[in-house]
């Protein structure tokens, strides 16, 4: 059997993948990307779609607390490609950045695609090889690596194998997870994928799914058992979406996988006091129906009133002083998180103890792993690309610092 020769396979050419495959072809290597679809970078495309969230421009230290529990292990990772790098180096692809009101920092260009085409145009420059519809499957028996092609299986022998192969989320875009049973199978520790980042499922009323589902509850809060965050959410007709509940997505699906559903407060009005609500109910109601005194009083929106009504039952109007507390306490109970393949990004992946500090798996010398497919989480924000890269950039250093030319 013939067998390919590569100095440096990169198998999965997400934002880890090509990040690494670039710092190492500009190190005078022979890199090949190798992926399963017929095309790379599909979910940074799809990332893009809202508007690709690069990074954040708040203090460092701030920045490294989004990444909770992983945060000891990634700060070395980070600090070698913090936010300032990672800026220059979409500036060097032509890409100018801006900071959003909210200190996020995007593209001008909001898309992925003209990154991506300018990445991909550098890469291709640099001499990086290219391996569509190329499934990894994992080893044969002399150690060579195997992917399933349109064409049969290939055996490929590399010095060394950077493992870029993204979560689980969003399987159609190319990453499914595949990879944990093989790196299971060969002694690698997985915490199991789970969803991040993700929606919940509510069970609403058949009247209120009707009418509201596709709707936006906008400057609102969410409080979960100490935890607070701010934003937008989404009705939809299986529950909510949006960024204030992706921000709790961790510390929601822990408690439901321990002890089932779990009650979240809403607060329709996170910037008012119940003092200043209660005041403004305080006016005379005249001959208004209490929907169109809510909404002249509070401005609260239809979904807002009928959430309040979902909620609190048909009785929510009572005494209306005691409705701004209601207001500012809106009880819905979370029944699941959404499946990983609805989920933005992934937890769980392969456990730091199974890596060395330069990413290489402990079980499989000169096996790299780099990007979501590394055992963190982090809210949206621009903490997931800024980790992806800082770690892709990670491990392409440590294997130029082993295969010194
Ligand atoms: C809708 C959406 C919006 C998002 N928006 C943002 C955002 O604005 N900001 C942000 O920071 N993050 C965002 N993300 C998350 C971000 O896109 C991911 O965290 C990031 O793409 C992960 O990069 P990665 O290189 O680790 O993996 P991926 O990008 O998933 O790449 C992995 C690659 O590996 C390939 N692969 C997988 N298995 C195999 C196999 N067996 N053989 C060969 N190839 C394989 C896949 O085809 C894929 O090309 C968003 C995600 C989604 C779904």
């Amino acid at each position: 059997m013939e067998k390919e020769r590569s100095a440096i396979a990169v198998i999965g050419g997400g934002p880890a993948g090509l990040m690494t495959a670039e710092i190492l072809s500009s190190g005078g290597h022979q890199v090949t990307i190798y992926d399963r679809m017929p095309s790379l970078g599909r979910k940074l495309l799809m990332a893009g779609r809202g508007g690709l969230n690069l990074t954040h421009s708040e203090p460092f230290e701030q920045f490294m607390s989004r990444y909770g529990a992983a945060a000891p292990q990634l700060r070395p990772i980070i600090e070698g490609f913090p936010p300032s790098t990672l800026i220059e180096w979409a500036h060097g692809l032509g890409q100018e950045t801006f900071v959003g009101s909210s200190g996020k920092i995007f593209p001008k260009a909001m898309k992925a695609s003209p990154l991506l085409r300018a990445w991909l145009k550098r890469l291709g420059g640099q001499g990086v090889q290219v391996r569509l519809r190329h499934r990894w499957r994992g080893w044969d028996e002399e150690g060579s690596l195997l992917f399933e092609t349109p064409h049969g299986p290939e055996h490929v022998l590399a010095d060394a194998t950077i493992l870029a192969l993204g979560g689980a989320s969003w399987p159609r875009l190319g990453s499914d997870g595949g990879w944990a049973k093989i790196l299971e199978q060969r002694g690698v520790e997985i915490v199991p994928l789970a969803p991040s980042n993700c929606g919940f499922a509510v069970s609403w009323s058949a009247t209120f799914r009707n009418r509201f589902a596709g709707t936006p509850l906008k400057n609102i809060a969410i409080k979960f058992e100490g935890h607070q965050a701010r934003g937008e959410l989404l009705v939809t007709s299986y529950g909510i979406e949006g960024g204030a509940v992706y921000a709790l997505s961790a510390p929601l699906r822990n408690a439901i996988a321990r002890r089932g559903p779990v009650e979240i407060a809403i607060d329709l009005r996170p910037e008012a006091s119940e003092g200043d609500l209660a005041s403004k109910l305080r006016t005379p109601r005249g001959k208004n129906t209490l929907s169109n005194f809510l909404r002249k009083a509070l401005h609260l929106s239809p979904v807002e009133i009928n959430l309040l009504r979902e909620a609190h039952g048909l009785a929510f109007g009572g005494d209306l002083e005691i409705l701004s507390g209601k207001i500012k306490c809106v009880p819905v109970s979370l029944l699941a998180p959404q499946p990983i393949a609805r989920a933005i990004s992934s937890a769980g992946g392969v456990a730091f103890g199974s890596v060395d500090e330069n990413l290489m798996l402990r079980a499989l010398p000169n096996v790299y792993v780099a990007g979501e497919m590394l055992d963190w989480e982090a809210p949206t924000g621009g903490y997931l690309v800024q980790a992806v890269l800082a770690s892709g950039a990670f491990v392409a250093r440590a294997a130029l610092r082993r295969f010194a030319l």
